[in-house]
């Protein structure tokens, strides 16, 4: 979803005068062409996805050669206008490029720090469909942040894995990445005979569809809205497992070194989505399973219907939670990453529920020792609902507050209501992006209470709240 902007508002935005005539006459206004904005407003990413179009569809052909790590790749994204564009934006990092099209016929193109940008021959009219095809070849790099880490295309001894949490998607293919603006995927990815491709969704043609020259190309779609970070493909030599658990597709695979840690994988990501499916609702995608290599990140990514796990990370919890995040993140997407507590919180909340329910501490009894840490400490210094770029990840602040500010909603407003709210919250925005305030509205229309107080100790104040 993007946010749309007026005719008038793009024609101010160019430095127009507003006259009457302008005013009077909107048609005069159909011609004018604009370009789209280099970001579209995120306080953390303020260059990350771009305005004036809203991308439909991505089509990644890419081409990995193991030896050297190279990739040869073209990128095709279907959008749609919603101003009159002049020249547009994407993001990409990504490696040298050689042609660029717009609607099948080449257009001029520059790239700056991490934009690219393309101007058609033709001004793209507001409303209507076009085409962006982007040819490139050479060896990605990811994304590298001094706060955050590495994200992003990701060399693994045998092949590669993206992880692309929250800005490593323009590493690999030109995006406009933002997690506003969701779209569907196909991946036709082609490896030497014998390296096996993973990527989110479902295999197409039983995964191989040609052989050529010692190539075999694998397809996957992912046929559901999916936020750029979280679009991922694993290459390399995997064990696959394929089964089936509540009636869809279970596809895990774990690179064979790693089989002592992960032969638990496959079914421990059965058990949890069966679990997680009748707490949160239904499952919102076609398929689900998991992938685990040594990507040396160390961290585990949600990757939509199928998380990427590194090594050192097959705890049965964190499995619990990646998947969490299928509903809280995935399904349920943010608009800007200040809410990340809504991705970070429900997952790590999960866990605490998963724990409570097979027979390990209650949620009340881990938020009660969690509660006993003292004012004033570094604990409580980051606001969850606001933490600065740098602190989105921050394990006290977004992960554990996080899932403690969900516990005290739960104690304020029942168990009955709290498990109505979870399963309502998931249904109405299901393949949509919310805001912490949307969240605030539907717990307040669900218990008939005023929870403001209550969600401004817990997410916008940086001490420790009052119970
Ligand atoms: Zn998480």
């Amino acid at each position: 979803m993007l946010r749309r902007s007026s005719p008038l508002a793009a024609a101010l935005a160019a430095g127009l005068t507003l006259t009457a005539s302008l005013v009077a006459a909107p048609a005069a206004l159909a011609d004018t062409y604009t370009p789209g904005s280099a970001g579209l407003g995120d306080p953390y990413f303020p260059h990350a996805g771009n305005g004036g179009y809203d991308a439909g569809h991505y089509t990644i052909k890419l081409r990995f050669t193991p030896k050297t790590h190279h990739i040869s790749a073209t990128t095709t994204i279907t959008a749609t206008a919603t101003t009159n564009l002049s020249r547009f934006n994407l993001d990409f990092s990504g490696p040298k490029i050689s042609r660029v099209e717009v609607n099948g016929k080449r257009a001029a193109y520059r790239r700056k720090g991490q934009e690219l940008v393309v101007t058609p021959r033709h001004g793209l009219p507001s409303g209507e469909k076009f085409t962006v095809e982007v040819s490139y070849a050479g060896r990605p790099k990811p994304i590298q942040d001094e706060a955050l880490g590495a994200s992003g295309w990701i060399d693994t001894t045998d092949g590669a894995v993206v992880v692309a949490e929250p800005d490593g998607a323009r590493s690999w293919f030109p995006v406009n990445d933002n997690p506003r603006d969701k779209a569907t995927f196909s991946f036709q990815i082609s490896a030497p005979h014998g390296v096996t491709v993973l990527a989110n969704g479902e295999p197409k043609n039983s995964g191989i569809v040609g052989v050529r020259g010692g190539y075999s190309t694998w397809r996957w779609e992912m046929s559901q809205p999916m936020a750029p970070y979280l679009a991922t493909v694993a290459i390399g030599k995997f064990k696959v497992t394929e089964g089936v658990v509540d009636g869809i597709p279970n596809i895990t695979a774990y690179d064979p070194s790693l089989a002592k840690e992960f032969r638990y994988l496959h079914r421990t990501t059965a058990k949890a989505i069966r679990w997680e499916s009748k707490v949160f609702g239904a499952y919102p995608f076609a398929s689900t399973g998991g992938i685990a290599d040594r990507l040396g990140v160390l961290y585990s990514l949600e990757t939509q219907g199928r998380p990427v796990y590194d090594k050192g990370m097959a705890d049965d919890l964190v499995i619990v939670h990646e998947l969490a995040h299928q509903w809280f993140g995935d399904s349920v997407g943010l608009r800007s990453w200040k809410d990340i507590w809504l991705n970070e919180g429900f997952a790590t909340y999960a866990e605490w529920l998963y724990e409570e329910q097979h027979g390990g501490p209650s949620a009340e009894k881990t938020f009660a020792k969690l509660y006993k840490k003292k004012s004033g400490g570094d604990f409580w210094k980051l606001k969850t609902g606001d933490p600065g770029r740098a602190g989105m990840f921050d394990g006290d602040a977004i992960y554990t507050r996080g899932a403690m500010t969900v516990h005290a909603l739960r104690k304020k407003i029942g168990d009955e209501t709290f498990f109505t709210l979870l399963r309502t919250w998931t249904e109405e925005n299901r393949h949509s992006t919310v805001t912490t305030k949307d969240f605030v509205d539907l717990a307040e229309r669900l218990s008939g209470q005023d929870l403001g107080a209550l969600f401004d100790a817990w997410l916008y104040q940086a001490h420790k709240p009052k119970i």
